[in-house]
């Protein structure tokens, strides 16, 4: 059975699949897996859809991940290691785990998607990154539908990155891409409240809200509050959140441009990199609250591109396009597209 795509993606865009299946069970799953390989039909996993940019047509099976469950096992008096399956919503987690006094996920509140594609990316926002909680996940391996577990060291996170998204420099059907299906991840959690408030944005909202020794409840509100003044809601304005990684350039060229540039922003970053701000170079190329057609550059944030209506995956991605080719050109900076894009024209 054909499926439309257009209520699995938070861009709203309108995309079919030859096969569309919810799956609630790793023994469903596995009995997928083996089906698809044996027969080599493609099959694309989906969380929430709110990282993907879709193309009009997926070819094979699209599945839907839905795997649900949270449970957790105290590690003494300080810290809780909590396991949540896959299908398991982001933002319900981060308020699962602050409604019982376990901390460390504040900072993550109101990031949208399912916990399994939360790895994925490494999700991060306001100074934190799901690495620094993490413990370990367990995948299905499309080879054989085996189980694979992996621990931090193994899943390679970095910025906006790890061993499961495909590099830019490898072709994306590279062996270890899209081989493993992430079933459920393990986190280490605290007792003790240790707010992270590194972040000014935080800080303002905090003092905004006349707050100077704030619980973990209140950043995760803070956050919650900058995030909803900053960000469309995809229910009402398609969107994937960034459409861009902040770029990380190294540190003679960042002088070099700063020469040149001299007000970008730049931030210190891993070996000796420093990360520029996507959403400051679009905006000095002049594209905040730009439409083109049926999208457009969202005025509050020029890094999130909108749906204004009925806009497909192509327009999305002519759009990002006319961007990078405007920085590329004033900057000699590439910026790289954040969101998979899936499926074909
Ligand atoms: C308004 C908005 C704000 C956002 N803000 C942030 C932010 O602050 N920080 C941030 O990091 N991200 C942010 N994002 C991006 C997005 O929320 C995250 O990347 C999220 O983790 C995606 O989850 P998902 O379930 O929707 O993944 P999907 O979009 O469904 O999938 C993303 C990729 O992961 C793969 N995948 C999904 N689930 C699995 C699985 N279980 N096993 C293997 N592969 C899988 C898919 O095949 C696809 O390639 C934002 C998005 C939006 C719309």
């Amino acid at each position: 059975m054909t499926g439309e795509l257009v209520n699995y993606n938070s861009l709203g865009v309108s995309s079919m699949a030859d096969e569309l299946r919810v799956v609630t069970s790793e023994d469903q799953l596995r009995e997928i897996v083996v089906r698809t390989t044996s027969t080599n039909v493609p099959l694309t996993v989906l969380g929430g859809g709110t990282n993907v940019v879709l193309r009009k047509h997926l070819r094979g099976l699209v599945v839907v991940l839905g795997l649900k469950g949270i449970r957790s096992l105290p590690e003494g008096v300080e810290v809780v290691r909590l396991t949540a399956a896959a299908g398991e919503n982001w933002h319900h987690l981060v308020r699962y785990s602050l409604g019982r006094g376990w901390y460390g996920l504040e900072n993550l509140a109101l990031i949208p998607g399912t916990v399994g594609a939360a790895p994925i990316q490494n999700i991060g926002a306001y100074g934190v990154e799901l690495a620094e909680r993490f413990v370990s996940l367990r995948a299905m391996d499309r080879r054989d539908g085996s189980i694979r577990e992996f621990d931090r060291a193994s899943c390679q996170f970095a910025y906006r990155d790890s061993l499961f998204k495909p590099k830019e420099h490898s072709p994306e059907n590279s062996a270890d891409v899209d081989r493993y299906i992430i079933l459920d991840v393990t986190l280490l959690l605290s007792r003790q409240p240790r707010p992270i408030l590194g972040y000014p944005e935080v800080k303002r909202e905090l003092m905004n809200l006349g707050v100077t020794q704030p619980t973990p409840t209140q950043v995760a509100e803070a956050v919650i509050r900058i995030r909803r003044r900053k960000l469309p809601d995809p229910a009402n304005c398609g969107n994937v959140g960034s459409f861009f990684k902040n770029p990380l350039v190294d540190e003679m060229f960042a002088r070099n441009l700063l020469s040149r540039e001299s007000e970008l922003r730049t931030y210190p970053a891993e070996r000796r990199m420093v990360k520029l701000s996507a959403a400051q170079l679009i905006d000095l190329c002049g594209f905040k609250g730009e439409r083109r057609g049926r999208v457009g550059v969202w005025r509050r944030q020029p890094l999130v591109f909108v749906n204004l209506g009925l806009a497909t995956g192509e327009d999305f991605l002519s759009l990002a396009e006319e961007v990078q080719q405007k920085v590329f050109a004033r900057y000699e900076v590439t910026l790289q597209i954040e969101p998979r894009v899936l499926g074909e024209p």
